[in-house]
């Protein structure tokens, strides 16, 4: 049997192959090491019964670890001219289907009815372009698509943004979105020197378990996230301020100054040490005074 797609050697050769140079554009760094790849897949827990989706294999570097664990792969791939490679790399799992798209056009639904199981184990597992990650991350969380969980290396600042708690200096409304819908969590960091080409930043692998439940019931989802954008739109002013000049008008003031008080929360505080809870109350009683 050949080399495994994700050493150097094997990568450099097929990269000359096909006359491929990288396209900075498209966010493409490939994976040559095989043991970060093998920590990557088993962050996501798959067995043989599991399906999994990824989105941008590139050479097929991870998409061959996910087909030798995975009963089913399907990889949507936007730059056409990684298919011949792909063609040829992944011959050997006839189970691994791509798809020539750009992710964030895709009707990711149809594509699960159509390529797996009725209530398969789901979980996507992609080496992310960070040039689109958040997107792409929201898209698959907005979308609640029948999956279990995302596995994802991307920037370590931006994993670092999403798994944050409140209090903390990375806490924002990126972590608030994403935390909204999954349990995040930072689980390796990755070094540049695994890359061809180096990116310029380090990358971690982020974990995602996809909630039943959203973490927090509010009356209108719409209104939640504009009330955690405007109490982050400016980090130093307290969250009074923020909601005053980003969400309300100032003749409001007392009318919000009031419902903060029925929250029990001071509006001194800045957005930052909210809790997802408290966001979620104070977006309910806002409701009535929008
Ligand atoms: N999985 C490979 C690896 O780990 O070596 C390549 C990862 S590389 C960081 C990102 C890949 O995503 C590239 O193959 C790139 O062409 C592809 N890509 C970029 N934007 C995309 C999009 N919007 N939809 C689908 N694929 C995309």
């Amino acid at each position: 049997m050949s080399k495994e797609i994700a050493t150097p050697n094997r990568t450099k050769e097929i990269l000359k192959k096909y006359g491929f140079s990288f396209k900075k554009s498209l966010g493409q760094n490939f994976l040559i090491d095989t043991n970060v790849l093998r920590n990557i897949v088993g962050c996501a827990d798959l067995h043989e019964n599991s399906g999994a989706i990824e989105i941008g294999p590139g050479i097929g570097a991870l998409t061959e670890q996910l087909a030798k664990r995975c009963e089913r792969v399907v990889a949507f791939e936007i730059d056409q001219r990684l298919l011949p490679i792909l063609n040829e790399t992944l011959a050997p799992y006839p189970h691994v289907t791509v798809i020539h798209s750009d992710v964030l056009e895709a009707d990711i639904h149809s594509v699960i009815k159509e390529n797996f199981k009725e209530n398969q184990d789901l979980m996507v597992v992609a080496n992310l372009p960070y040039y689109v990650t958040t997107p792409i991350l929201m898209k698959l969380l907005e979308e609640k698509l029948p999956i279990r969980g995302i596995v994802v290396m991307i920037q370590k600042e931006v994993a670092e943004r999403i798994a944050a708690k409140p209090g903390t200096k990375d806490y924002g409304s990126l972590s608030i979105a994403a935390q909204y819908y999954a349990e995040a969590s930072t689980e390796i960091i990755v070094p540049k020197t695994v890359f061809v080409p180096q990116p310029n930043v380090d990358s971690a692998v982020l974990r995602l378990t996809l909630r039943t439940e959203p973490a927090v019931k509010v009356k209108d989802e719409e209104f939640f996230f504009k009330l955690v954008k405007a109490s982050f739109a400016q980090r130093r002013k307290t969250l009074m301020n923020n909601l005053t000049h980003n969400l309300f008008s100032k003749t409001e003031k007392e009318a919000i100054e009031a419902v903060l008080t029925e929250c029990n929360i001071d509006p001194t505080r800045r957005g930052e040490t909210l809790s997802m809870e408290e966001f979620g109350l104070l977006a309910n009683s806002l409701l009535e005074i929008k």
